[in-house]
């Protein structure tokens, strides 16, 4: 059965890493047609508008899509675009893998954990949904559902069930924002006690920020509301070597987006070293996500050989005198 995938080339750096990125998956064979869609400012520039309806209708009709960075112009009127697609979607899911590769700038090695954030609710509501601001008060809102926090809960324990993974981390904030983030803490404990099979630990938010700095290697998957899963999966990705090898999936129950957890770099777009290792991750991760756990393997270990062996074709930021296309090359040649 033959696959389609809508893909965003993005903005900035994005087609640069997305055409390195198709370059490898051609190579695997993964039987992928693509879909081109339009995103993002070249969306603003041929159709007005940062997302067009088109590009909608086709991840819609795939479920599936491949997504470089997206430029959210500055100014007021426009609201971020993964955030809109989020929501048009309902991707409840973001799930974010912290791994160490070689040859990578980072304290540690061997680190293998997986940060799940619930990513619709939580203190990231839309606006409209925020209480008060006169200018001298503002006062947001958090938002915690039953509904919401058992399933992203379940989708962690799953995650671990079906990967082999032992532990499952709640992080919460309980003891002091009791409504809503006890009431998540309270259903991932229902929830956990579903899964006998796999150890459950509830952890205070300060604290695992410390224990993620002090000692990483406890943490296998860990669960989490909005908030505190956007600034501990950064940290984590700090703990790997930073964004360049930070890849993200947005899972919901009729569509996913596998996108690079870095932004459209422009500072560095069109000189040909954008690092593609992160979209690369994320295209592994939308591999095993059609059970395609071997190729997606074959990516993962294609960037640990390039990172290891061939510093001449890796990019600058990390550490290496070659070029997007000479990573993708020298990856190709691995496989
Ligand atoms: P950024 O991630 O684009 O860049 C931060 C720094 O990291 C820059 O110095 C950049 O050169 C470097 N960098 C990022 N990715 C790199 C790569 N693959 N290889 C080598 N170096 C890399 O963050 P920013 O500058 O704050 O944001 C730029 C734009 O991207 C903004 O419009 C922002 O809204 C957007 N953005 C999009 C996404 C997304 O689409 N998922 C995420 C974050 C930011």
């Amino acid at each position: 059965m033959s696959q389609t995938v809508a893909v965003i080339k993005g903005d900035g750096i994005g087609p640069e890493i997305m055409d390195a990125t198709l370059q490898v998956l051609d190579a695997l064979e993964c039987g992928l047609n693509y879909k081109f869609v339009d995103a993002g400012l070249v969306a603003l520039e041929k159709h007005g508008t940062l997302i067009p309806q088109a590009s909608l209708d086709a991840i819609e009709k795939y479920g599936i899509a491949l997504k470089g960075p997206l430029t959210t112009p500055i100014g007021k009127g426009f609201s971020s675009i993964n955030v809109q697609l989020r929501r048009h979607f309902d991707l409840y899911a973001n799930v974010r893998p912290a791994v160490s590769f070689p040859g990578t700038r980072s304290h540690y090695d061997d680190i293998d954990m997986i940060t799940v954030r619930e990513n619709t609710e939580g203190a990231y509501l839309s606006d409209g949904q925020e209480m008060i601001d006169d200018g001298n008060t503002g006062i947001s809102v958090i938002k915690v559902t039953r509904k919401g926090s058992e399933r992203i809960v379940r989708y962690a324990f799953e995650l671990a069930k079906q990967n082999g993974r032992k532990k499952v981390t709640a992080i919460h904030k309980a003891n002091i924002i009791k409504t809503s983030s006890g009431l998540f803490l309270d259903v991932a404990r229902e929830v956990a006690s579903e899964y006998p099979e796999i150890e459950f630990q509830e952890m205070i938010v300060d604290n695992a920020c410390m224990q993620l700095v002090m000692n990483p290697h406890q943490f296998d998957v860990v669960v989490t509301t909005n908030l505190f899963g956007d600034i501990l999966s950064d940290l984590c990705a700090g703990l790997v070597g930073g964004l360049g090898l930070a890849p993200g999936a947005n899972i919901g129950e009729k569509a996913a987006i596998f996108e690079a957890v870095h932004g459209s770099a422009p500072d560095i777009a069109g000189k040909k070293i954008a690092n593609p290792c992160a979209l690369l991750l994320a295209a592994a991760q939308m591999l095993d996500h059609f059970g395609m756990t071997v190729k997606g393997d074959a990516i993962r270990q294609g960037i640990r050989a390039v990172l290891e062996n061939r510093r001449d074709m890796v990019t600058p930021d990390m550490g290496g005198t070659g070029t997007t296309d000479t990573f993708a090359q020298a990856l190709v040649e691995h496989l």
